[in-house]
């Protein structure tokens, strides 16, 4: 059976638009098991044709079958299959990946195809057991550079062997040897020959051409022992780029396909990812100082991203806290009934002052922002008197609800604040200012004592101190803060007369990081609707400030951002370039991996990988600086402003914006270069220098 069948084979190549032709026709049958030579002199075509039986180049007509299998109707990726199984290739140049080891250089055939295969200690052993019978077992460690030329040779020549090819291709394997190498090597194609491979050997020398069993002799791209063909009909394949291109389409397109394709078949890429990230990693330990300079404006940038974001939103909070102690995050809801309302303008449900239970205990319900809610009665010019002292200038008694405390943020400098049973119970007890407590109690404890409150001078009710309020500052001074008593609304409301009782006023708590404004709107459209025209709602608040406030801080945090983004891209562009002047230097390697076997898709993970790593390593660093360098400006900030307290903080938003930063730079860094090199033509790649 013959291994090999060559019918009508036909290369041409385009010189400035003409077709200069190379091979003529040929046609030749290999014997399984035989040692064929192939000699002719330079330019005559040999390495044209030993390209073409080796699936490295398509032919421009004909047809090749190996082992039954027409090749040249193969798609790419079939193609490498029959290369790296069947196929062991012998190259003038060696081919060997520098700055590689022997061993790993021998192994290489077998990490491919990586969606299918990884290397095993089996595959070491093998390899070891090659290299020994090469006689090349004591360089295993060596760098290619450090061996002979011949020596390189016979790394080749284990490579071929790797995994059990059964038909040997080598193109002037001799070209670059001294005689005595030169024979060593024949030697061992000899022996392979009588191992049962089936050897064919290119060669312009005719003493080596005698070590084969058949010679063919090439003349301008025709054996001279064979009548040229013409006149042919079989198929014009198109050229390899052609093809390429016709698959492939625009950049943008192949990167939407990648992306779908890891989608479809992750388990694929999985495995793909597994085997080439050792080779990504090697490639970058090899290129330490080029690694790490790289890697350099990502830290940067990544440490810029997460100080920037963290300290943005840190001022931020900080600087709305403050505000939140003063009251902004408080609303005020007014109701009054609407007195000159027409007849006709009547709604189904009249409003007439607020009802608690019907229309403010409710909204905490229906707006889950609102946090707290007090009603807010009061009565402004009242004395207060106990033991025979008094206050009798408009001292401010209002009506609330324990919430309110919390609402205007005030504290309770002795005793207990109000509970929710006094309300209930309509309890005379009360919370005093603290000047009322000064002036009154000046020398006994207030606490415990009974007050008197005179209303104008028509009535007089008493109550008990439970509680004294601490001083307040306020930007509310009518309010007269450090002069008010608190009593629970519904005692308020059961001595006081009915004017004063009518509940015309809420106060609101709003939860902090909803929007005041927001809010505010929402409510009063709430009670318009509920009460038509027959009621005049309103809600004030002093969020305008606040929102202004956030508006501007909001923005001062995004252009942070876009400064350390921007930074960030720096650095992407660095690692952009250097991958691109990588695979530029990475030519042969990269034409060599995909001569051995490695699909395009294998080639293109391999340098996403290795992008990936520089920056996830470069993020990974970047991060540990970010966190160092905010929190050491926190640290340095306690010391010029007195009120900051120091804190750790993680900000969620700031890191999750690093790493997905990270990812993307090195995804966009890494997809053009992972393009350029699984585009490369293996031809061009091997012939590069
Ligand atoms: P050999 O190996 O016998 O020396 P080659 O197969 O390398 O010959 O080349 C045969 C001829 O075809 C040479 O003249 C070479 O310059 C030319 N040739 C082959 N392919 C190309 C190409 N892609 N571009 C330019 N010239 C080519
Ligand atoms: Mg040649």
């Amino acid at each position: 059976m013959s291994q090999i069948e060559i019918k009508d084979l036909h290369f041409d190549y385009t010189l400035e638009q003409e077709e200069v032709p190379v091979l003529r026709g040929l046609n030749l049958l290999i014997k399984k098991g035989s040692f064929v030579g192939i000699q002719g002199p330079s330019g005559s075509g040999k390495s044209t044709l030993f390209y073409i039986l080796g699936g490295l180049l398509r032919p421009t007509r004909g047809k090749i079958f190996i082992d039954g299998t027409e090749i040249t109707r193969l798609s790419e990726d079939e193609l490498a299959k029959i290369r790296n199984r069947k196929l062991g290739f012998v190259f003038q140049q060696f081919h060997l990946l520098a700055r590689t080891s022997v061993l790993e250089n021998i192994l290489l055939p077998a990490r491919y195809p990586c969606e299918e295969v990884t290397i095993t200690n089996a595959h070491t052993e093998k390899a070891l057991r090659l290299a020994g019978t090469l006689g090349i077992a004591t360089h295993i460690r060596h760098l290619p550079n450090q061996l002979s030329g011949g020596q390189q040779q016979r790394v080749a020549i284990a490579r071929a062997l790797m995994n059990d090819a059964d038909l040997i291709l080598a193109d002037e394997p001799t070209g670059n040897l001294d005689t005595a190498s030169a024979r060593q090597v024949m030697e061992l194609l000899t022996s392979l020959h009588r191992e049962g491979k089936t050897v064919v050997l290119i060669t312009h020398d005719p003493e080596i051409a005698k070590y084969c069993e058949t010679i063919y002799r090439l003349r301008d791209g025709a054996f001279i022992d064979q009548p040229a063909a013409t006149g042919c009909d079989s198929p014009t394949f198109l050229k390899q780029s052609d093809l390429m291109s016709k698959a492939l389409g625009g950049t943008s397109q192949r990167m939407l396909s990648f992306f779908r394709e890891i989608i479809d078949h992750p388990r694929l890429y999985y495995s793909i990812s597994r085997s080439v990230f050792p080779l990504a990693v090697g490639n970058l330990i090899r290129n330490k100082t080029k690694s790490l300079l790289t890697m350099l404006g990502v830290v940067i940038g990544i440490s810029a991203v997460l100080a920037m974001v963290t300290l943005g939103q840190f001022t931020k909070a900080k600087i709305l806290e403050t505000y939140e102690t003063l009251g902004v995050n408080n609303l005020v809801l007014r109701g009054n009934p609407n007195h000159g309302l027409k007849a006709k303008d009547r709604p189904a449900v009249t409003f007439n002052f607020f009802n608690w239970e019907r229309d403010i205990l409710p909204l905490q319900r229906i707006f889950p922002e609102v946090r707290r809610i007090s009603p807010l009665l009061y009565s402004w010019r009242n004395s207060v008197s106990a033991g025979g002292r008094s206050v009798s200038d408009n001292v401010r008694i209002l009506g609330v609800t324990p919430d309110y405390l919390d609402i205007t943020g005030r504290r309770i400098l002795a005793g207990r604040p109000l509970a929710m049973h006094h309300t209930d119970a309509r309890s005379s007890v009360c919370l005093i200012g603290y000047q009322i407590a000064h002036v009154i109690f000046a020398q006994t404890n207030p606490l415990g004592q009974i007050l008197s409150i005179t209303v104008g001078d028509r009535l007089s009710y008493p109550c008990l101190v439970i509680g004294i309020l601490a001083e307040q500052k306020t930007n509310k001074e009518r309010w007269r803060p450090d002069f008010q008593v608190l009593v629970p609304y519904t005692y308020f409301q059961s001595v006081n007369s009915y004017w004063d009782n009518t509940l015309d006023e809420v106060s609101l708590q709003i939860a902090p990081g909803s929007d005041v404004e927001e809010a505010s709107k929402k409510i009063r459209a709430f009670f318009q609707q509920k009460y038509g025209k027959s009621g005049q709602f309103n809600v004030d608040s002093d969020s305008t400030l606040v929102s202004q406030m956030k508006r501007f801080l909001n923005l001062f945090a995004v252009l942070l951002t876009a400064i350390a983004l921007l930074s960030l891209v720096v650095g992407g562009i660095g690692i952009n370039n250097m991958m691109l002047v990588s695979i530029s230097e990475r030519v042969r390697e990269f034409g060599l991996r995909k001569a051995l076997g490695a699909t395009q898709r294998s080639i293109r993970v391999q340098v996403l990988l290795e992008s990936l790593t520089l920056c996830a390593l470069a993020g990974a660093i970047g991060v540990t600086f970010g966190f160092a360098a905010y929190e050491l400006l926190i640290f340095g900030a306690t010391k010029f402003i007195p009120q900051l307290k120091f804190e750790w903080i993680l900000d969620s938003a700031a890191i999750s914006l690093s790493l997905i930063s990270i990812l993307l730079v090195g995804i966009l860094s890494g997809m053009a270069p992972a393009l350029k090199a699984e585009k490369l033509e293996i031809i061009e790649a091997l012939r590069s220098e």
